[in-house]
């Protein structure tokens, strides 16, 4: 899952930063409107954490130009105690949900995660033979027993368990694994997979390497051939 996050506060985008990133997220920070506009503009994301009070364009304004796009995306904007008005028309402009400044972390994280699921469309927990990914707590549990999952390798399941059966590309995994200036090659890709491949063999689920095109997590009662 890939996150933008427009913040020009240094101290909240660190601490937002920070959190999201430790959950497996890859989050890309903006701090000036015209940077998230241009960066909504040409990356997919999952979610965007969109400060209203953004220096050069302000948030409404990039939520407006989103929306304006036809873009679906999942959107999260924070704003001032006092701004009610600016609460308004942020969810008048077509904003999912808000927070209010101050915040706790655990609170935004949440709120991530329940925006993140239900643009996801699938249900909470995705069962995939004796696996179970709960998208909310990002667990792991193989026959009810919760399996130790890195970050890293969390971020990489949920990639393939949401388009379990289809190929997915190395392209595709380092784009919503990583944000900028995060730089993961090809073979440390291949890495993360054969550690998460490790950690569910005792599931039946496989990730099958399809050379040269990338991956495809298989139940274990479908042996079909990845589809594109
Ligand atoms: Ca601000």
């Amino acid at each position: 899952m890939r996150i933008l996050l427009a913040e020009d506060d240094p101290v909240i985008a660190d601490g937002v930063g920070r959190a999201l990133r430790r959950s497996g997220f890859a989050v890309d920070h903006v701090a000036a409107g015209n940077d998230a506009d241009a960066a909504l503009a040409s990356q997919l994301y999952d979610l965007v954490i969109l400060d209203l009070g953004l220096p050069r364009l302000s948030g409404i304004e990039v939520l407006k130009r989103l929306r304006g796009r036809k873009s679906a995306l999942p959107v999260l904007i924070l704003t001032a105690q006092d701004g009610v008005d600016e609460r308004v028309r942020g969810l008048d402009a077509g904003a999912d949900d808000y927070l209010t400044k101050p915040f706790a972390l655990p609170e935004l994280e949440a709120r991530v995660r329940a925006l993140t699921r239900r643009g996801t469309g699938q249900p909470r927990c995705i069962e995939v033979g004796d696996l179970v990914y709960d998208q909310a707590d990002r667990v792991v549990k193989i026959r009810g027993e919760l399996i130790e999952l890195s970050a890293r390798e969390i971020g990489l399941l949920e990639i393939l368990i949401l388009r379990v059966g289809r190929l997915v590309s190395k392209d595709q995994l380092v784009d919503h694994l990583c944000g900028w200036g995060e730089e993961v090659s090809s073979n440390a890709i291949e890495v993360y997979v054969h550690r998460l491949r490790k950690k569910l063999e005792v599931s039946g689920v496989r990730i099958v390497t399809v050379r040269g095109l990338g991956y495809c997590l298989e139940s274990p009662d479908a042996a079909q051939t990845p589809k594109a």
